[in-house]
């Protein structure tokens, strides 16, 4: 991801991203904030005092809008800096202080420890989302189970069953879903996350997409 960044021209940095309605400078916006968010988890976690990753979803927003106007050099080193402060908080945190319960984006109760993966996810789905020609088939095969059965564990019960073709073939779901959704992995995380129906296939013209995530 911080790869990619480093990539993108000022010009770049201003096109589309695959987000309706946020050019790559939100993409970067939101996760410099993200980094910043996750580290007061962290911080909660270390402290013990409440330390949520956004006041509302209204400040959330404001944030990632402002940010997003920077220079690009400014986006840039703001997006460097969170990160290697995020880093540096991790490093710091105390063993005993990783299984601390903290809140995480969707109001779930997850130990700290769980903030790795979060921010591991959010940097890998939103490095697609940068729309540079990396889709989800150039992710790794761990992280597009892992995220495919993260977005599958929030949906309501028996609504939906994942059918992953070869070579990653397993299904995920109930046998008695009202919905059967098949497809390849990369595919199905694409769809699961939101991004596309491309590839997939459900016995429905068009492809509905899939209950919102996130
Ligand atoms: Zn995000």
């Amino acid at each position: 991801m911080a790869d990619f960044l480093d990539t993108l021209s000022d010009v770049d940095l201003d096109g589309e991203s695959l987000l309706p309605g946020w050019t790559r400078r939100h993409v970067v916006a939101h996760l410099a904030q993200n980094a910043l968010a996750v580290g007061r988890l962290v911080n909660w976690a270390a402290t013990g005092v409440e330390n949520p990753m956004y006041e509302s979803r209204e400040v959330r927003d404001r944030d990632i809008a402002e940010t997003a106007l920077l220079a690009p050099n400014s986006l840039r080193a703001l997006f460097h800096s969170e990160a290697a402060t995020l880093t540096s908080a991790w490093l710091a945190l105390p063993a005993a202080s990783w299984s601390a319960k903290v809140r995480g984006g969707q109001g779930r109760v997850v130990p700290a420890s769980a903030t790795l993966w979060m921010r591991t996810r959010e940097l890998w789905v939103h490095g697609v989302d940068l729309n540079v020609g990396a889709g989800f088939d150039a992710l790794p095969e761990r992280m597009l189970r892992r995220t495919l059965g993260d977005v599958a564990g929030s949906w309501p019960a028996s609504s939906i069953r994942l059918v992953v073709a070869a070579p990653y073939a397993t299904t995920i779901g109930d046998d008695d879903a009202a919905s059967v959704v098949s497809g390849s992995l990369a595919d199905l995380t694409g769809w699961a996350t939101g991004r596309t129906t491309r590839g997939i296939s459900c016995g429905e013209s068009p492809v509905p997409a899939a209950p919102r995530w996130l």
